[in-house]
């Protein structure tokens, strides 16, 4: 289930049921596609996993500045780049 793609679904469905309603001449060639459309989105939300957050580095390491390769929060400069690590605030 993922929530972002049935809303943007859902909103595309009700967008082509609108087009359909008003009977406006271009929007109503596309009524039909986004309705489909939309139904599309909603099924294939409901089988595609939880997305996942923002990635976290591992424990007692944390990303780059510079290239967001992993560093130990003890070492001052990236092994990766050599970058100058900020300072924690
Ligand atoms: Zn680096």
């Amino acid at each position: 289930m993922r929530p972002q793609l049935f809303l943007g679904g859902l909103l595309v469905a009700i967008m082509g049921g609108g087009f359909y309603a008003l009977q406006l001449p271009l929007a109503y060639f596309w009524s039909i596609p986004f309705v489909i459309g939309g139904g599309i989105m909603i099924v294939v939300s409901l089988f595609l996993p939880e997305s996942e957050g923002p990635v976290l580095p591992p424990e007692g390491f944390r990303f780059c500045a510079y290239c967001a390769t992993p560093v130990p929060l003890a070492s001052e400069r990236c092994p990766h780049c050599d970058g100058v690590q900020p300072r924690e605030a």
